[in-house]
């Protein structure tokens, strides 16, 4: 049966708020095992046979993904992922600019990006030394992808905004696209 933060709080664990797991309360314990599979051992206050029972409860639940915190930025990618399943590589240059090549015998689009270029396959986005992009990056390019210009009056996204190429020396490419982002938000403002 799986173990809900009422059941883990109300049935196991001692509700004395003695804090020695880390935590300010048990009730706050039990919600960090339940959604984001914090350890139960944790708690040195349960025995041995009672923390491998609910161990392995919670093991079936964490792998069914009840209650477990969503993670957004994960979630967000698998989105954007099965959006641009049924997009062709070659429309690509007309909608976002780059330039179409080949990779592993199939197309793909070279697109800079920053200082650096991204190659944009079926499979995913990589930069082009191969080195993986974070979740936000894909996101943020998978977007751009998806931008649609007759939806939005025949705006195109076409704005630049061209730094300094030392920022990624001072920012990391996350930081540069929410500013990039509150910087569209303050000229959206102005315009508006
Ligand atoms: S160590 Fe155990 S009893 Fe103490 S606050 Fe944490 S969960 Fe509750």
């Amino acid at each position: 049966m799986a173990l809900s933060v009422v059941d883990l709080y109300r049935d196991i664990l001692p509700k004395t708020n003695c804090r020695d797991c880390g935590f300010s309360t048990c009730l706050a314990f039990a919600s960090m095992v339940v959604s984001e599979q914090h350890p139960i051992k944790n708690c040195p206050h349960l025995t041995p046979e009672v923390v491998a029972a609910c161990e392995k409860e919670l093991a079936v639940q964490y792998a069914a993904g009840k209650w477990l915190k969503r993670d957004m930025k994960t979630d967000a990618l698998k989105w954007a992922k099965e959006k641009s399943a049924s997009m062709k590589i070659q429309d690509l240059p007309d909608r976002i600019g780059g330039t179409l090549i080949e990779k592993d015998g199939e197309p793909a689009l070279e697109l800079p990006y920053f200082n650096d270029h991204i190659i944009i396959t079926r499979d995913g986005i990589t930069r082009k030394d191969g080195a993986e992009m974070t979740r936000y990056e894909q996101v943020f390019i998978y977007n751009l992808m998806f931008w649609d210009a007759e939806a939005t009056d025949g705006f195109g996204a076409e704005t630049k905004l061209s730094f300094d190429d030392t920022i990624t020396q001072h920012l990391d490419i996350e930081s540069i696209m929410f500013l990039s982002e509150r910087l569209r938000e303050i000229l959206c403002e102005f315009s508006g």
